[in-house]
Formats: C-alpha cells, sequence, structure tokens
C-alpha cells in the first residue's frame, strides 16, 4: 500500500508516493501557472497524480488515499479551500474534484496543518506525544499535536498561533488587529526590526553585509552579523528571541507540550536560535511554576515535510 502526499504551493505543486514508514518512494509535480483558472489547475493535479501511477504501475487499489496540504483558509470537514490569499482561490472543492478525477479518497488540510502531522510521524517530532509547530517565515504559521493526535478544531481550520495578540496597541498586523505575535516574530518582521536598526546605526557592520543597499537586508543579515560581534545586530537579534520566548511561554502554559518545532526561514539558524529561546523559557520556568520544561526543536524534514504530513492525513 502507497499514500500519496500532495503539497499546493505558491510556485510549485509536489506530489510524492509515501510508505507508511514515511518512504517516499517516487516523486512528482509541476510549476504551477496561477493565471489559469482554480478548476483548470486542479484538473492538471489530477492528471499529474493519474500519469504517476501509471509509469510508476500502480493500480488504484494500491493506493490509501491522497492528502493534500493547501495554505489558506482549508474547511477540512468539507474539503474546500474557502480563500487562499497566497493562491488566489476561492470556495474550490478540492477533495471532490481530486476525487473525481483519480477515483481515490483525499483529504486536506492547511499547509501549517500538514506540516506538524509530518514533523510529527516522521520527523523531529516522532518521540513526542504533544507538540507545538510554528513556521516563521513571511508570516507565522501553527500546527497542534495533542495527545497524539493532529489539532484541526472547529471546520478542520486549525490553529492561527501567529495571530495571539501580545500587545493590544502594538504593531499592525496583516490581519488587520494590532500586536499580533506575527508582527513580531515572522521573518518579515524580523527584516523590518533589521532595517530599521540600520538606519539608525549607519555605522553597523550590517550595512557592509547588504554591500550598502538596504533593501537587501533580511533576517539573515542581522543573525549574521550578530555572530560576528556586530553590536546593533546583536541588540536585533536579542529584541526577537525575547518576542519570539514570550509568545512560546504563552503556548506553553495553554498546551503543555513537550516541545517545540520551529520551522521556516528563521530556523535555519538552528542551535544558535533555540539555544537562546530554551534559555529565556528556562528563565520563565516555562510559563507557569513547577511546569515541565520544553524542548525547542528544528524541523528536520526540510522540503519534505509538506509531502509526507499530506501523506499522513490518509495512513
Ligand atoms: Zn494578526
Amino acid at each position: 500500500m502507497i499514500y500519496i502526499g500532495l503539497d499546493i504551493g505558491g510556485t510549485n505543486i509536489k506530489g510524492a508516493f509515501v510508505t507508511k514508514e514515511g518512504k517516499i518512494t517516487h516523486r512528482f509535480g509541476f510549476r504551477v501557472d496561477y493565471s489559469k483558472t482554480q478548476e483548470e489547475i486542479i484538473s492538471l493535479i489530477g492528471d499529474s497524480i493519474n500519469s504517476a501511477l501509471k509509469e510508476k504501475e500502480i493500480e488504484k487499489e494500491e493506493v490509501g488515499g491522497i492528502g493534500i496540504g493547501c495554505p489558506g483558509s482549508i474547511n477540512s470537514k468539507t474539503g474546500i479551500c474557502e480563500y487562499s490569499n497566497n493562491l488566489n482561490w476561492f470556495d474550490l472543492p478540492i477533495v471532490a474534484m481530486i476525487e473525481k478525477a483519480t477515483g481515490i479518497k483525499a483529504k486536506i488540510s492547511n499547509d501549517a496543518n500538514v506540516a506538524m502531522l509530518g514533523e510529527a510521524k516522521f520527523g523531529v517530532g516522532k518521540k513526542y506525544h504533544n507538540l507545538v509547530l510554528l513556521t516563521l517565515g513571511t508570516g507565522v504559521g501553527g500546527g497542534l499535536y495533542l495527545n497524539d493526535q493532529l489539532y484541526e478544531g472547529e471546520e478542520g481550520k486549525g490553529a492561527e498561533l501567529g495571530h495571539m495578540v501580545i500587545d493590544p496597541d502594538g504593531k499592525e498586523c496583516t490581519c488587520g488587529m494590532k500586536g499580533c505575535f506575527e508582527a513580531y516574530a515572522s521573518a518579515t518582521a524580523l527584516k523590518n526590526m533589521t532595517q530599521e536598526a540600520m538606519e539608525k546605526h549607519k555605522d553597523s557592520l550590517m550595512w557592509k553585509q547588504v554591500e550598502g543597499d538596504l533593501s537587501k537586508a533580511n533576517g539573515i543579515t542581522s543573525f549574521e552579523c550578530s555572530k560576528k560581534g556586530d553590536k546593533a545586530a546583536m541588540e536585533v537579534v536579542s529584541k526577537y528571541e525575547d518576542y519570539l520566548a514570550f509568545g512560546i511561554i504563552n503556548y506553553c502554559n495553554i498546551f503543555r507540550p513537550e516541545a517545540i518545532i520551529l520551522g521556516g526561514g528563521v530556523s535555519s539558524q538552528k542551535e544558535y536560535l533555540t539555544d537562546e529561546i530554551e534559555k529565556r523559557l528556562k528563565e520563565k520556568n516555562y510559563g507557569f511554576k513547577r511546569t515541565p520544561s520544553v524542548k525547542v526543536l528544528v524541523s528536520n524534514l526540510g522540503n519534505d515535510a509538506g509531502v509526507l504530513g499530506a501523506a499522513a492525513l490518509v495512513m
């Protein structure tokens, strides 16, 4: 028996045949032209699944199901992508359309939920029962794995951990509220903090790092210069880590996870980031008094988290 995992992204659609043990036996996919209608794209996905099965001579009866990870507001109960800002999709019954095109049962969830499931089943979260995943990218995505299960909540919408308010009078968030965690802990927030610090500190090493071009500065700039001892960069990184730890302490208090898994661009800093976050959590007793300790880990499935987690949806 194999399981098909589909990872729908802003640029590519990636598919994989996955065994129950999480081994990828075949990959397929294509670059998406989002000027095509949403229906045309789903029809192309159906075709690509059918031709991959044909190529590997796999009968439909040998497929346990098709799991789909998709960015946006996904109702996993109805199988409908209600709205995806990234893909410009509205009210698209993806599950029904894929099932019709392939004759195979399908399931969908949002991309952060799917990444959470991938890490919990096959990745760095494998030995844990209670996990929180945060993807630190353009925004902050969140996934919850509680009591050995993916937590999807009402309508299967998942957890919008990025939109927890940490300062009601704080920075504007993309969602329209003020002071969301995302406005402080995303890679975008780090980039903004980095550029603000550069404008204030014209002598900072960060200017050299970006060859004098402020627009080239991103989250990595401050981390790289912080490692070289640049004071302004160290301040940015330390402030960013304070915000990130502050949010994580809230999640520790609410969900009592055994570990927090960090993914997305900023997590590429690995121990340089996680050691500092763990230190801050420890200083605050992981939230409340006598709270069990919480590990801070970095996702280790990389680009495969999407397809593996999607396949796990139907296992
Ligand atoms: Zn928000």
